[in-house]
């Protein structure tokens, strides 16, 4: 009997995650798991979506959002099949100004409250260089930004009642910059800005909330594929195996996650060799004016 490469590679990720960690801690962070009240946004595809399973298999109660509603459906059974004791889906446009404290107010109501609020969504953004749409500059930081505050203010009080987790999905973009993003990397840098300053407020007020950011470099996922194929050369990582470190940041109460290992690297020579990182950023990328 074969076994199919997914499972393969999630058993791989799990392992390493394992060796990554004493047992004893690897068995309290599994058991913190078990029922945990979640809610994830961006969980229709992507890293999202392999976060919603990952919490499935660990038994948490699960809400997901994004904005497709049959898609969600699909992932909040697949939830349910993978050992879910709840997975419920609420269709919230980020781009709102009432969609994200729905979300947040729906979760709070299904679940009794939240242990984890996972903020992971983005909104679609072209891969090319700056033609001057100042309109869709102002939208996305809407969807990727203004969201992002909305429902983590939303959650807090809950949040601080069960004593959880706010965790932030980043980028290795919201620290340094590149050609072709400058929408979305100017939303992951006020991400990092924000929320890096509500972790030193969270802490000199001695909060029961942990705050985790989480920097990320290139993720398998289709719509980063579809934007950097022949593009560059750059190694794309596993949503999945980036998933499960998000989970495990958060349940550990990390203050920062980097993944791969060497974004950490990256983010820390940057500024020791500008010169350096300048023409590695700009020669990562074919382009013919
Ligand atoms: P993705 O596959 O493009 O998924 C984005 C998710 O956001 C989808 O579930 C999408 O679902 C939802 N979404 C889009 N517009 C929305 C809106 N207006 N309102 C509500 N939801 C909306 O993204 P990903 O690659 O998994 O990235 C996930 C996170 O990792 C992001 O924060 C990203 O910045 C970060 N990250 C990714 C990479 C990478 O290479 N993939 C690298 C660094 C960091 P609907 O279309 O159904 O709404």
């Amino acid at each position: 009997m074969g076994i199919d490469p997914l499972t393969l590679l999630l058993w791989a990720t799990v392992l390493t995650t394992m060796l990554q960690m004493p047992v004893c801690q690897w068995q309290n962070t599994v058991e913190s798991l078990k029922g945990a009240r979640v809610l994830v946004t961006g969980a229709s595809t992507g890293i999202g979506e392999q976060m919603a399973y990952h919490y499935a298999r660990f038994g948490a109660q699960i809400v997901i959002t994004a904005r497709r509603e049959k898609v969600l459906e699909q992932v909040a059974e697949k939830c349910m099949s993978l050992g879910a004791q709840k997975a419920l889906y609420i269709s919230a446009d980020m781009g709102t100004d009432s969609d994200p404290a729905k979300a947040v107010d729906f979760a709070l109501e299904k679940l009794g409250g939240l242990d984890y609020l996972v903020l992971n969504h983005i909104g679609p953004s072209p891969f090319t260089m700056w033609k001057g749409d100042v309109e869709h500059v102002k939208w996305l930081m809407k969807v990727n930004f203004f969201s992002y505050v909305q429902m983590a203010w939303k959650a807090m009080d809950s949040l601080e009642q069960s004593k959880g987790s706010l965790v932030v999905v980043s980028s290795l973009l919201g620290k340094m910059t590149s050609p072709f993003v400058a929408p979305y990397t100017s939303t992951k840098f006020a991400l990092n800005g924000f929320f890096g300053a509500l972790y030193h407020e969270l802490a000199m007020k001695k909060s029961n909330v942990s705050l985790s950011i989480c920097t990320l470099g290139l993720i398998d996922t289709d719509s980063a594929m579809e934007k950097v194929r022949g593009v560059t050369d750059l190694p794309a990582y596993p949503a999945t195996d980036a998933a499960l470190k998000i989970i495990i940041t958060g349940a550990t109460r990390q203050q920062e996650l980097f993944y791969p290992w060497f974004t950490q690297i990256a983010n820390l020579i940057k500024d020791w060799f500008p010169f350096v990182t300048n023409y590695a950023i700009q020669n990562s990328y074919k382009y013919n004016p």
